[in-house]
């Protein structure tokens, strides 16, 4: 594998996620998802995670080796990156929500999203059961990344 590279071309617009950045790189260099994660000691696995948008954030270490591989500075993938700044696992997120539940039936309209940390838009929105009888339910969606609450009662 080759591993002395130009510059990116100021031409080439470089993709707004960690995702399709990696994959533009990739692909402008040439490179095939075997040879990359060969060059980086990544599984392809991983490499596919990474250009889906399932990993949106590296390590230290990983976005220097990644970067080296990618023949660009390591902040040109560090300035797309999306780190969630709450923990990700299952029970702590139901409970991330449940408070957002509670707090928008108690007319909260802005709270910060469980997954970026921006803002969040909320409301409490009306309707009616099988048996026309009035309910309510929280609504809330992030200003800055897909986060939709679900709400299922
Ligand atoms: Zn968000």
């Amino acid at each position: 594998m080759r591993n002395i590279f130009g510059p990116i071309p100021k031409s080439l617009s470089l993709a707004p996620t960690l995702a399709g950045r990696l994959q533009q790189i990739r692909e402008y260099r040439d490179i095939s998802r075997e040879d990359l994660s060969q060059a980086v000691r990544f599984t392809t696995q991983r490499i596919d995670d990474l250009e889906s948008g399932l990993e949106t954030w590296l390590s230290a270490t990983d976005r220097q080796v990644l970067a080296k591989a990618l023949g660009v500075e390591p902040k040109i993938l560090q300035e797309v990156e999306h780190k969630p700044n709450l923990p990700q696992n299952a029970g702590r997120r139901k409970e991330v929500i449940e408070d957002m539940v509670t707090a928008i039936f108690n007319g909260a309209n802005e709270l910060e999203c469980p997954d970026c940390g921006n803002i969040a838009q909320c409301s409490l929105r009306t309707g009616f059961d099988l048996n026309d009888k009035e309910i309510f339910f929280p609504k809330a969606f992030c200003l800055k990344c897909p986060f939709v609450l679900i709400w299922e009662g």
